[in-house]
């Protein structure tokens, strides 16, 4: 049986966009599906912005998210090497035989002459197409020039009046007409070579057999398509994905918000919550209105032919909501770990005492019926460390008898209790003051809550003496405040 071989190509040129990622994904998601091999290629002819740094990065952030491939420049594999700039060998080698099959010739227009030539058309407003200069030259001058030394491009014989057509997986049958396509550069006389020739050449020596990529690559594809035919190598199949948009519709950008796997891992964005929403962009499972799933599920679920040609909107809102729903998936533990560096980043400081991160996970938890973001959760944990009440609130209990009598009651109470104070011991004074007092209601547990947590509303008590009697037990600095150290705020 043939197994399906598929790649991700990205060019190492910049961070990893959501598109790019989404691309790759789809990949991984099909690769894995039907038991096929993922190739990570690097595609860094672009020798001036391309940068090592990236594709370190890149590499890092696919982990990330819980991308992972077969065969690359980071593992090795049979139809290395992985990088473009170590193949140009072989390029200049397929350049030949084009140029030896005369479905290529040599260009010999210079840089100024092309740029010219752009900047004419521009100005009348019309298509930037290659003269066909060189193509009239014949083949024996063309060699004399070149082994004179003068420097030469590889331009393609693009085929005149013919209608190129390919079976798209999402778009179907896809049609472009010859005439419209001028002869492109293949190889630059510095032998660094065009995207559409490297593409081909290496999908086919890497025996790719599907190529699942954006949309914004389908008249790429009409070029391959022309090269393949001229090579003589079968087509693999091809998969385009509609392009990803932001709610204005137009592409996403850093105009609608973070776009870069690197910024939603910052700002406390799970892998799995990603990953998840990623993977519903542009692709619904078979029935159902199921929306969370797991990496394992969405596995075993993808089906590349029920991928959508509409384009697909990202919606920051959903996967915010998503992020929350995959956060409270996490033990206590697992979430207390998360958690870590996005504490530490807010100023917290914690030794390795095993009650920490339980605590950090329970309280995460908490926190997450406010927040829904890592970062934004982190940030919340400053309630429980700070004692800095708003004045108003402070005054709002001295200035009522009542008020003050519950709190200085509850506060020599609950200094006979050795921290951690249980909850229900909480739940008993409550009830002693309601009988030996008469305060009920309102008047009784509205002055508890503000002394305790300083807010008119926000965390049940119930959640939020459990937190911060047992953090202020634990090592963190800045310290939590007990619920002791908090009603004396309030006792003159
Ligand atoms: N290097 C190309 C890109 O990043 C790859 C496109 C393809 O998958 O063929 O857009």
């Amino acid at each position: 049986m043939n197994t399906n071989r598929l790649r991700f190509a990205p060019s190492p040129t910049g961070y990893v966009h959501v598109g790019n990622a989404r691309t790759a994904l789809f990949n991984f998601l099909h690769a894995e599906k039907t038991g096929g091999a993922l190739v990570l290629r690097i595609e860094d002819t672009d020798v001036e912005r391309s940068k090592r740094e990236y594709e370190e990065n890149l590499i890092k952030d696919l982990k990330w998210l819980g991308i992972d491939w077969q065969e690359g420049p980071d593992k090795g594999g049979e139809f290395g090497p992985y990088r473009q700039s170590e193949r140009t060998e072989t390029y200049r080698n397929y350049g030949q035989q084009l140029i030896d099959a005369g479905h290529a010739y040599y260009c010999f227009c210079t840089p100024d002459e092309l740029n010219k030539a752009k900047e004419n058309a521009q100005e009348q407003g019309l298509q930037q197409e290659y003269s066909g200069k060189c193509r009239k030259l014949s083949a024996a001058e063309a060699q004399k020039r070149v082994q004179n030394g003068e420097p030469a491009a590889i331009r393609f014989k693009v085929p005149e009046n013919t209608e190129i057509t390919f079976y798209d997986l999402v778009r179907e049958k896809v049609t472009f007409d010859s005439n419209l396509i001028s002869d492109p550069i293949i190889l630059r006389s510095s032998g660094i070579p065009a995207y559409n020739f490297s593409v081909v050449i290496d999908d086919y020596l890497m025996k790719i057999n599907m190529v699942i990529r954006g949309e914004d690559h389908l008249s790429n594809t009409a070029r391959q398509v022309l090269l393949y035919k001229a090579l003589g190598f079968d087509l693999p199949k091809f998969a385009h994905l509609s392009m990803v948009m932001g709610s204005d519709n137009t592409k996403l950008s850093k105009r609608h918000g973070s776009t870069s796997l690197i910024q939603f891992r910052e700002e406390g964005y799970l892998p799995e919550a990603l990953l998840n929403y990623l993977a519903l962009l542009g692709w619904s499972p078979a029935g159902g209105d199921k929306v969370l799933f797991t990496r394992d599920e969405l596995i075993k679920d993808f089906n590349i032919k029920k991928v959508s040609k509409s384009a697909a909107i990202f919606d920051y809102q959903k996967l915010k909501w998503m992020n929350r729903e995959h956060l409270r998936l996490l033990d206590d533990k697992e979430l207390g770990t998360r958690m870590t560096p996005f504490l530490q980043r807010a100023g917290f400081e914690f030794t390795d005492d095993p009650g920490i991160i339980p605590w950090i996970g329970k309280t995460a938890r908490v926190l997450s019926a406010y927040h829904h973001l890592l970062s934004e959760i982190a940030d919340g944990f400053k309630q429980f460390t700070s004692l800095d009440y708003d004045p108003a609130i402070v005054s709002s209990i001295a200035d009522s008898e009542e008020a003050r009598k519950v709190i200085g009651i509850m506060s020599a109470e609950i200094a006979g209790v050795p921290s951690p104070v249980d909850f229900s011991k909480v739940a008993e004074i409550i009830k002693k003051i309601q009988q030996q007092e008469g305060i009920k209601g309102k008047a009784l547990y509205h002055p508890i809550r503000l002394a305790l947590t300083g807010k008119e509303s926000g965390i049940e008590l119930n959640d939020f003496i459990p937190i911060i009697e047992t953090g202020s037990t634990l090592d963190i600095k800045p310290a939590v405040y007990n619920m002791a150290s908090r009603l004396k705020v309030f006792i003159a």
